[in-house]
């Protein structure tokens, strides 16, 4: 079997848990070719941001703090992980990218002035260190592992710095070639997620969490037969176990179902990371390398029915609720497109939208934190308008979403649904369903939140029996 084993920063964040990843990936060399893509080490994407930030804004002193702490934690790593001969052989290639590294940082301290190009080539160090250390560990256990960054491996992307895209058609043949030949030859390779370059070899990255891109990428290009994400949880919940203790694992979970889950946030994947892999059908596994016997959540392409049609209840939290009005507003076309179009303008993302047919009012669900600014542009470029006659916040709400694809042509859920967080005596501000049916998301005041879940989760007895 040809797997992708991708480690998230958790599973890597000490010398410890590398060395214990490490033996993880040796357990499945012999009898499978694993090709292994490794997140940064822990927080240090993160770090790295804040140095970026600090260099930014001229403080010098604690840039030379920051950098220190990136710098002895990863030397400190590569010399807990690796046996002699390896350090003799990477230490000098680590040092090499230290001082790379705090070249480009003094440059922005100097500057005082950070592009997202300069900004994804700090970033980049997170994944190359890390990955270079995973192959340290991996080579001293005797597995003949070769560190390659992204671009190396052959992921070519638009210029889209932050959150660039693969130009897959070339990613695809390079990949092929170069993995698939490694692999031939018995290498196991360590690929750093996250990065990549564009067509003019400079460093760009797909996004936060984009390892499991990465991975996604890799394994759809070679093709692999499966993707391992290992990570810190046992895999996709019916619910937040914080929220619902007897929330258990899925054992097994459609693309759709998963594509969903993540973009509502549940932990452990990136949105788009399901793309690749659905369209090549190969089953993605998420794993737990605190738990590596567990058998973690199978994603592949399911159509079975399972006994209930609702497969996770999630809350979404931190949103707000903005409900525009006008007496106008009724059959005058663009009406909607003028108020998303002034919140695009003000660079807010819209989660959720619905209007009845009355056509009187428009209730969009954005990020809290982007309330103050919706309300501002709309204030400013519709209010007083003919169409808009008022715009109403609300801070207090969250999104409850209701996810299963069995839902799909099943009459009766949404009464279930709704009957169910009635029976709590819960008022429901905003109802949206995509006709995919996919989803039912609905809006709560904050307080009733987890109530509605749990009572959701009770109804389709989706938890563990109590006892
Ligand atoms: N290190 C990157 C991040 O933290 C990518 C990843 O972890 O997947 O966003
Ligand atoms: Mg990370």
């Amino acid at each position: 079997m040809r797997v992708v084993m991708k480690f998230g920063g958790s599973s890597l964040a000490t010398a410890d848990l590398i060395k214990h990843c490490a033996t993880l990936v040796k357990q499945h060399t012999d009898r499978n070719e694993v090709v292994v893509v490794c997140s940064a080490s822990g927080d240090t994407t993160d770090d790295l941001l804040q140095l970026v930030e600090t260099a930014r804004r001229g403080r010098s002193e604690e840039v030379e703090h920051r950098l220190s702490a990136i710098e002895e934690h990863h030397l400190g790593l590569l010399d807990a992980v690796a046996d002699e001969r390896v350090r003799e052989e990477t230490a000098e290639t680590l040092k090499q990218w230290l001082r790379e590294l705090r070249r480009a940082v003094l440059g922005i301290l100097y500057l005082r002035e950070a592009t997202p190009r300069s900004t994804d080539y700090v970033l980049s160090f997170g994944e190359k260190f890390s990955t270079l250390v995973m192959a340290g560990a991996l080579n001293s256990l005797g597995v003949k592992a070769q560190y390659l960054d992204g671009g190396e491996a052959g992921i070519v992307t638009d210029s889209n710095f932050g959150e660039a895209a693969p130009l897959i058609e070339v990613t695809r043949l390079n990949i092929r070639r170069r993995i698939g030949r490694m692999l031939d030859e018995g290498i196991t390779p360590v690929v750093t997620g996250f990065i990549a370059t564009n067509e003019e070899g400079v460093i760009t990255t797909l996004g936060r969490g984009g390892s499991d891109y990465t991975a996604t990428i890799l394994a759809s290009s070679l093709p692999a037969d499966e993707v391992w994400l290992w990570s810190d949880v046992d895999g996709l919940m019916t619910a937040n176990p914080k929220l619902i203790p007897n929330a258990v694992v899925i054992k097994k979970i459609s693309y759709n179902e998963a594509i969903e889950m993540a973009l509502f946030g549940a932990k452990g994947l990136h949105p788009r990371a399901l793309e690749p892999v659905m369209a090549a059908q190969i089953p993605v596994r998420i794993k737990n390398t605190f738990n590596p016997s567990a058998e973690g959540t199978l994603i592949c392409d399911t159509s079975e029915k399972t006994a209930s049609p609702v497969k996770a209840v999630l809350l979404v939290n931190d949103t707000a609720m903005l409900t525009v009005k006008g007496p106008s507003m009724v059959g005058e076309p663009g009406t909607a497109a003028k108020i998303l179009e002034t919140l695009y303008h003000a660079g807010i993302n819209v989660m959720m939208i619905s209007q009845s047919i009355s056509e009187s009012s428009i209730s969009l669900i954005i990020k809290r934190r982007h309330l103050d600014k919706a309300v501002t542009a709309i204030e400013k470029s519709l209010l007083g308008t003919r169409i808009v006659a008022s715009v109403e916040p609300e801070e207090d709400v969250v999104v409850v979403a209701v996810v299963g694809e069995g839902m799909k042509g099943t009459p009766g859920v949404a009464s279930k649904v709704f009957g169910a967080v009635a029976s709590c005596g819960i008022n429901i501000r905003m109802i949206a369903q995509g006709s995919s049916e996919l989803n039912i998301s609905f809006v709560v005041k904050e307080n009733d939140g987890p109530e509605a879940v749990k009572a959701i989760h009770d109804e389709y007895k989706l938890g563990k029996p109590s006892a």
